[in-house]
């Protein structure tokens, strides 16, 4: 049994093998090349590149920096619809690049940007869509495609969640004009900090890749004001060790799915993530929301029971982001019912591929147990 004084995190960062780590960063010693695009840098975006089956792939230092990156190089101008349930980094991104951000609700069955209410939101001033594929499910691609066609938007994608992730055996990097990948230590792949973005636009990647440089395209030429952002040889020599360990991870994760699912299903009141059918997951979340009416208790309530005995779990997505300080006063909140009522009633449970099997059995049944 576990140990009550060890705290179980909602998820705990994958290490490689130590002596693999130092073997794979004793050459920077030899070479003295630190940063900047260096031999582990160009391997790994290699790499990258075949595992996510995409055609273009720039690594950065943090996928926030890339996703900035990205909406600045993409030359937007005015309002980009976004979904307000996500990480805070979303709409940041937006605000930071001087676009105004417009709030779309989400679908109750998948949590991602309900596509039937985007046309709704466009204006003249819409220049982009920026959904989320929100803890590994993946948007509605097809709709967003087409209705970004009819109105000429960019579509950008934060895949924050969905690293190596495929639709239909399409690798999820593939949709819209280009997505954000972030490989933060507590992503399913990460490079300690880091993220990327792939695109199938080889000018987007070219600009991309001085951009993250301060905009230096070469010796004599700057032509756009860039930021630093480049991913340095540590952390790509850790992206190196982990992406061999990734499968056997992500196997891992599935038997907490498959055994959280099973012991949760047939509970009334508490609603399962299910991945939609065509979807490779990668198990990086497992988000549950209760029905406080059906279920008897509330979110709070499971979350406090779980504090109790040292479990903590987190309260992904609350509160929205168009609920911040920092926006609340500043960009209308939007008519999101279902993202409002989804947000103050999902708790996700801890997961990770060394989490044992006993203990997603002591949290079901914690959760089982106050069942009014
Ligand atoms: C983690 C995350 C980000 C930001 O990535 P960093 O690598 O931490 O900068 C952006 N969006 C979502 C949805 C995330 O979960």
């Amino acid at each position: 049994m576990r140990n009550k004084d060890e705290i179980i995190n909602v998820t705990r960062s994958d290490m490689p093998p130590m002596e693999e780590f130092i073997r794979e960063i004793s050459s920077i010693w030899d070479s003295r090349w630190l940063t900047n695009m260096g031999e582990k840098h160009i391997r790994l975006e290699s790499e990258i590149k075949d595992y996510l089956k995409v055609e273009n792939v720039t690594l950065f230092s943090h996928g926030h920096a890339a996703l900035e990156l990205l909406l600045q190089a993409m030359d937007l101008k005015g309002e980009v619809i976004t979904t307000p349930f996500s990480f805070a980094s979303t709409t940041h991104a937006i605000v930071r690049n001087g676009l105004k951000p417009v709030f779309c609700d989400i679908k109750e069955d998948d949590y991602t940007i309900d596509e039937t209410k985007i046309e709704a939101l466009i204006t003249p001033h819409t220049s982009a869509i920026l959904p989320v594929h929100v803890y590994g499910q993946i948007c509605n691609v097809e709709a967003i495609e087409e209705i970004a066609k009819k109105h000429n938007l960019k579509v950008i994608y934060d895949a924050a969640h969905t690293f190596g992730e495929e639709k239909d055996g399409v690798g999820v990097g593939n949709f819209g004009d280009a997505s954000m990948f972030s490989f933060h230590a507590t992503k399913v792949f990460h490079t300690i900090e880091g993220g990327a973005v792939t695109s199938k636009d080889r000018e987007l990647k070219d600009k991309l890749y001085y951009l993250k440089n301060f905009g230096i395209q070469d010796m004599d030429s700057v032509p756009d004001v860039g930021a630093n952002a480049k991913m340095n040889e540590f952390q790509a020599a850790m992206g190196l060790c982990n992406l061999r360990y990734l499968d056997e991870k992500i196997s891992h994760r599935k038997q907490i799915y498959d055994k959280y699912v099973s012991s949760l299903e047939s509970i009334d009141g508490i609603k399962l993530l299910k991945y939609r059918s065509g979807i490779k997951p990668n198990y990086a979340y497992f988000p549950i929301v209760v029905d406080p009416e059906v279920f008897g208790r509330t979110r709070d309530d499971i979350f406090d029971r779980l504090k109790k005995e040292n479990i903590i779990c987190r309260k992904y997505f609350y509160p929205l982001i168009s609920d911040y300080e920092c926006y609340r006063d500043r960009f209308p909140h939007g008519d999101t019912p279902v993202a409002d009522r989804v947000s103050s009633r999902v708790l996700t449970l801890p997961i990770f591929a060394e989490l044992s099997l006993d203990v997603v059995d002591e949290i079901c049944e914690l959760i089982i147990g106050l069942k009014h």
